[in-house]
Formats: C-alpha cells, structure tokens, sequence
C-alpha cells in the first residue's frame, strides 16, 4: 500500500521527524504510538498526503506525488483515503446524511446510486433513522460513527485515523473500533494514531514514534531514547 524511504520534516529549524523508513502492506491494520509533541500528526500529514514539504520518499500505491499540484491532490485524497479525526470534524448545520454526502460531491468518480452509497454505509455504522439528525443531537460514539461513515463512502482503500477514540469513553471506544475492525476485515488498510495501549490491541502491528524517530518495537525505543 504504502512505502517511506528516509523521510525526514523539519519546521524551520526545527526537526519533527528523522529518518523514517515504514512499510505498510495491503489490508495491514497499524497503530502508531508516542507521546505528545513526538511527530505523529507531521507523519501521518505526510502519508494522508496533506504535506508535500518533506525529505526523502514517499510512495502510495507505488505513486509518488511530491510534484502532484493542489487541485489534483485533493481529487486523490478523496478518491484514495478516508480520514478520521479525535474531534469528528463534521459539519454542523449539516445532517447526518448530508454530511456523509460530502467526499461525494467532490469525488471524480461518477456515483450514479449515490443515496445507496449513503444508506449501505449508515447501515454499515449502525446509524439507520439518524439521517436527518444534526451532530449535536448524536452522542460523541455516534458522531465518530458519522465520520466513520463519510470517510468510507468513497470506498478508499486507505483509512487514517488520528486519535479516533480520543474523546471518547472506554466502552463506546471498543465499539468504534470493532467498527474498524470489521472494515480492515472487509480489505481496507487502517492506520491511527493512538495514546491508548488498549486501543492499539486492535491493530495487527504497533510502530513507536519519540523525538521524530520511528521504533517497531518498545525495546528499542528504550534502547536509543
Ligand atoms: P504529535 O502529533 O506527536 O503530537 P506533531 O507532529 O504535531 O506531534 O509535532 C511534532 C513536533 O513538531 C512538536 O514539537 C511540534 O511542536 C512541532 N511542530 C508541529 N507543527 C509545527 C509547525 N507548523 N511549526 C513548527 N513546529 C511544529
Ligand atoms: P495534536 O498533537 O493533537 O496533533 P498539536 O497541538 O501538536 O496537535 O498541533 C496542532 C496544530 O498546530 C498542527 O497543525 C501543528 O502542525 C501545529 N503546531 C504544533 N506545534 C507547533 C509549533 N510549535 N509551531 C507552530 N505550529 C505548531
């Protein structure tokens, strides 16, 4: 799915991330760990394709699209990638279906059963008869499970999720993510950020982020940190 070869960020001069080489497989489900302020929204920026200002490599899809301009890269990452946000980030005087809509509107490929789409994925989160509902008649669960659904409308093939669970309590969290289970068991590749151990049971692998150098392991973050 995706390939970063030696990627390196810096803010000025200062230095996020370093040397960072990551593999991630088709259908892989990869948590990303590390404490605040260690690089993992700079990392995933990159890999959600919503900063181009790197160093080294990065491939999805075997594509490089450093030199892709604007227009053209939000046509990709809405046509490729669903994203997930800690604070769902919907639209508020929109409703639950017409937020769903959304990636639609400005997806390039041509949806011709659109309120199919929008009902299969409704289904699909558990959210059947909240359609007109505004976000801030929903629960935070439920409002995870609207954005759940606007990123999978498309039917990408890449999920990247930040801090999904992260307003959310204990059990509405496993229910979120039995959400992203069953949709890495029906093919789509997830990657999220995450604070919490518990959260990170869910994926198949965990990779340690600390002062912008990428670990696959606890052990070695201890080693070298
Ligand atoms: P995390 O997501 O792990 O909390 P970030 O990737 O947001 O970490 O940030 C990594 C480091 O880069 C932090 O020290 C942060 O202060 C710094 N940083 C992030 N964005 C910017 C920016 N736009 N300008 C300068 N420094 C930044
Ligand atoms: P989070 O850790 O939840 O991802 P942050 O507070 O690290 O959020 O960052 C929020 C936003 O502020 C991001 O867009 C990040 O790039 C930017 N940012 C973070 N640290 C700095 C910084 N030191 N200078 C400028 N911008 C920053």
């Amino acid at each position: 799915m995706l390939k970063v070869k030696n990627v390196g960020k810096a803010y000025r001069d200062f230095v996020a991330l370093e040397n960072i080489n990551l593999e991630v497989a088709d259908e892989e489900f990869l948590a990303i760990m590390g404490p605040s302020g260690s690089g993992k929204s700079t990392l995933i920026n990159i890999l959600g394709l919503l900063d181009q200002k790197y160093s080294g490599e990065y491939l999805l899809n075997d594509e490089n699209y450093k030199k892709t301009n604007d227009n053209l890269l939000s046509q990709i990452r809405g046509d490729k990638l669903g994203f997930v946000f800690q604070n769902f980030k919907l639209l508020t005087t929109y409703s639950v279906y017409e937020n769903i809509e959304v990636p639609l509107i400005y997806s390039k490929k041509k949806q011709k059963n659109k309120k199919e789409l929008i009902e299969d994925v409704i289904k699909k989160v558990g959210l059947s008869g909240k359609e007109k509902n505004l976000p801030s008649e929903l629960s935070g669960g439920q409002q995870q499970r609207v954005a759940i659904a606007r990123a999978i409308v498309n039917h990408p093939k890449l999920i990247i999720a930040d801090e999904p669970t992260g307003a959310l309590d204990t059990k509405t969290s496993s229910e979120i993510m039995d959400i992203f289970t069953k949709l890495n068991q029906d093919g789509t590749t997830i990657i999220m950020v995450t604070h919490d151990e518990e959260v990170a049971q869910y994926a198949m692998r965990t990779v340690y982020i600390r002062d912008g150098h990428l670990y696959n392991d606890e052990k070695s973050v201890k080693k070298n940190v």
